[in-house]
């Protein structure tokens, strides 16, 4: 599943390609992939035509695009989505092409996703409670109403480091389940909570509530430093299903330090990677360098 990096890869993208554009026609295969569109197929498409792009805007994994009456175009990856954005249309329909917006310049994007746990919905815009933009990319303090739950992530200017990390410390769950958390922090996933938790040599069953203030804001600070590395090489692919809207991967997988390394000697002591279940995600870390809560440390 794409986390911040990769739908910022895609953001930025999409921010040099329809931005400023005004939308002539859209094209609806597959109606599952507006499902939470209120009047459907018909609506989506009666809402779009005609209006004009002002802005890419992302918080967390959400991604929207800012249309000019107050509304907002959300494009939710899911699993396996994919924006694809071309200069000239293409003549037929592509494989798991569901959703295509054409511009009036001839251009447009097609919103492809294999296994449909994606969608697509316009959506009003509702003003942020704290007054700063919405997210990256935008300039209004306005957001979808369906994504007001979404707590600002590592990289958003109004992002606040000492205030998060006394949430994370509030709570007694393990500390890889909190960054998980996108009404807390949004937009790690898997791979970067387990980046940033190595970073810090911290085992992520430690519980939020064992960690000092210095540590927790530290912790908040790795994912930041991680996931803005992996921005400037496009993210991470594991597979064909993320790739930017150019249709090219991103490069980060190379630069992981435990993330899918379990069984691999760990890059900075050279013991083995290992994985564990926590709160129902896979866990990787090194045995060494990431530190156990006390209790369940082996004397
Ligand atoms: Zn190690």
């Amino acid at each position: 599943m794409p986390e911040l990096p990769e739908v910022e890869t895609i953001r930025l993208g999409l921010a040099g390609r329809v931005v400023g554009k005004e939308i002539a026609e859209v094209s609806v295969w597959n109606t599952r992939m507006v499902r939470t569109q209120p009047g459907g197929a018909q609506e989506f498409i009666y809402l779009l035509e005609g209006a004009k792009i002002q802005a890419a805007v992302r918080r967390g994994k959400f991604l929207w695009l800012e249309l000019d009456d107050a509304k907002a175009l959300v494009i939710h990856l899911g699993m396996s989505g994919q924006v694809h954005a071309w200069d000239e249309k293409p003549a037929e329909r592509r494989k798991h092409e569901h959703i295509r917006v054409e511009f009036t310049d001839g251009t447009g994007y097609t919103h492809v996703d294999q296994r449909t746990f994606g969608k697509a919905e316009v959506v009003d815009l509702v003003p942020c409670a704290d007054g700063f933009p919405g997210g990256r990319g935008s300039k209004m303090p306005m957001m979808p109403a369906s994504a007001t739950h979404i707590a600002r992530d590592p990289l958003d200017l109004g992002f606040n480091v000492v205030t998060v990390a006394r949430q994370l410390r509030r709570s007694a769950v393990a500390v890889k389940t909190l960054l998980l958390k996108q009404e807390l922090v949004s937009g790690i996933g898997n791979i970067y909570a387990d980046e940033a938790l190595f970073a810090c040599g911290l085992h992520g069953s430690v519980p939020g509530s064992s960690l000092t203030q210095k540590q927790a804001v530290a912790l908040l600070e790795a994912a930041q430093q991680v996931m803005r590395a992996a921005v400037e090489v496009g993210g991470t692919s594991f597979d064909s299903l993320y790739v930017n809207v150019s249709g090219e991967p991103g490069y980060f997988a190379i630069s992981l330090q435990v993330y899918g390394r379990n069984g691999q000697a760990c890059h900075k002591c050279g013991n083995l990677i290992l994985r564990e279940n926590i709160g129902g995600r896979s866990h990787h870390y090194c045995g060494t360098c990431q530190r156990l809560p006390r209790r369940s440390r082996k004397a």
